[in-house]
């Protein structure tokens, strides 16, 4: 391997085929490596953000909550009060002397102005360190306000972003339970891990309920606090993004006994997998009912449709797009699974693929679906996506906010896939979208005008 990477990281980076997977992971970045992570504070903001009926006040300096602001474009099908960014804007003097005070006036005010389902008080690093009481504040503020308030723990010094998706499970799981269950269906079910970015969550729902399957809560994308208060009624639990909300799964399952499948929405065989799945679920538990065979009958058509009007419309695109190289460098690496399996579908070939989050399980499955001399890697850092860019000769760069510069400034085709993202890419519309998106990008005029930096670093015209 040619590529930049600091000694203490070898670890993280394997190589498909070379030797036996032996990654490292799941561990604290390296200092002076520049991770591509966020604080814990952060993660525990993206996945409580898209409840739209709640209240967010990040308890910290501002620049906090300006940070994590309306960083997801989650859409919400009615109130949109998770698009308001609030802060208490610790100063000198609440460092000095504590911001409990300040914390319990802004969170009245802000109760009696708009009026919440619940609060959600999310602590930032000099909280952690000057200690304020956030239990006994949103204590206090419950009982007299009447709605649930509850305290986020999640110190942006605690851990990785990984910390801060448990402070979320954490702060939901106060919430899972309190609801009134009468009136759901057996054939139910909630969705975890899915932020409905671009409005995905709503094809989403679409295909449960043309299967005959009832939704009862969205976890988070367009959430209602009231939803989730009764989601320990459902059948089932269906988890997309795994690393932010299997912790609340597993949570569930234990106290509740509600069971769980992991599913991936993106890409063709991922996104008929999860509803053949789901179909198979029913069918297990209700052998003698017909209503689960009449689900798996109805599955299979909508299956059949969707993919006989998808898979003719790819083709235009995967002709340009054969033998076209691509990487990814994603949050979670669930994400990961599905994309090489949707570059496999237009014919391209995935190069490099990591994750600020992965597991050794998912870098194992990434091993076994990924092609011989594919770079797998664990939290990676700039210098080291560049350098493996420049040397694998990438047209297409997927990732997030922070992996985009990286591609533009290398004359590298880049694809959102990530919290920002305005376009679908989720079920079969969506992959559809993908296609479209990449080949733009890939096949775009500009890139007989912009420089590409080649393997030897020097640059040249493609
Ligand atoms: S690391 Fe700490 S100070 Fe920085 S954004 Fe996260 S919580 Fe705030």
């Amino acid at each position: 391997m040619e590529t930049v990477a600091l000694h203490d990281r070898e670890d993280q980076i394997h190589i498909t085929g070379e030797t036996p997977l032996k990654i490292a992971c799941n561990k604290e970045s390296l200092a002076g490596a520049v991770s591509q992570r966020a604080c814990v504070f952060c993660g525990s903001r993206v996945v409580l953000y898209p409840i739209a009926d709640a209240l967010h006040l990040v308890h910290g300096p501002i620049g906090c909550a300006v940070y994590t602001w309306d960083i997801r474009g989650a859409l919400s099908s009615g109130p949109e009060l998770h698009r308001l960014s609030f802060s208490t804007d610790l100063q000198e003097m609440d460092v000095i002397f504590g911001g409990e005070k300040k914390l319990q006036a802004a969170l009245t005010e802000l109760i009696d102005r708009h009026a919440p389902k619940a609060a959600f008080v999310y602590s930032t690093c000099i909280v952690g360190i000057i200690g304020d009481d956030l239990e006994a504040v949103c204590r206090h503020v419950e009982e007299a306000k009447g709605i649930p308030v509850i305290p986020v723990k999640s110190e942006g010094f605690k851990g990785n972003k990984r910390a801060g998706y448990k402070a979320a499970c954490d702060a939901m799981a106060r919430l899972i339970g309190t609801g009134n269950t009468n009136g759901i269906s057996r054939f139910s079910l909630n969705i975890l891990g899915d932020f409905n970015l671009a409005g995905e969550i709503w094809m989403i729902r679409d295909y449960y309920e043309s299967m005959g399957v009832e939704v009862v809560a969205n976890i988070t994308g367009d959430g209602r606090v009231d939803d989730i208060c009764r989601a320990h009624g459902a059948a089932l639990n269906v988890v997309q993004c795994s690393g932010s909300t299997m912790l609340l799964a597993d949570m569930m399952e234990e106290q509740y006994g509600i069971p769980s499948l992991r599913v991936s929405y993106f890409g063709i065989e991922d996104m008929s997998e999860a509803l053949y799945d789901i179909a198979r679920f029913f069918q297990q538990r209700y052998p003698e009912d017909s209503e689960a065979d009449a689900i798996m009958e109805r599955t299979r058509a909508l299956v059949q449709k969707e993919v006989r009007t998808l898979v003719p419309q790819l083709e235009k695109y995967r002709r340009d797009l054969a033998g076209k190289k691509a990487a990814i460098y994603v949050g979670g690496s669930f994400k990961a699974f599905s994309l090489v399996k949707a570059f496999r579908l237009v014919d391209m070939q995935v190069v490099l693929v990591g994750s600020q989050t992965g597991t050794e399980e998912d870098y194992q499955e990434l091993e076994a679906i990924t092609d011989p001399g594919t770079v797998i890697v664990d939290d990676s850092n700039p210098l080291e996506l560049t350098s493996f860019l420049k040397e694998k000769g990438v047209d297409v760069f997927v990732g997030g906010v922070k992996e985009r510069p990286i591609a533009y400034k290398l004359g590298i085709g880049f694809c959102d896939h990530n919290h920002e993202r305005k376009e679908a890419l989720a079920g079969f519309e969506g992959m559809l979208n993908f296609a479209r998106e990449v080949h733009s990008s890939v096949m775009s005029p500009v890139w007989r005008f912009v420089p590409r930096k080649d393997s030897n670093l020097k640059e040249e015209a493609v």
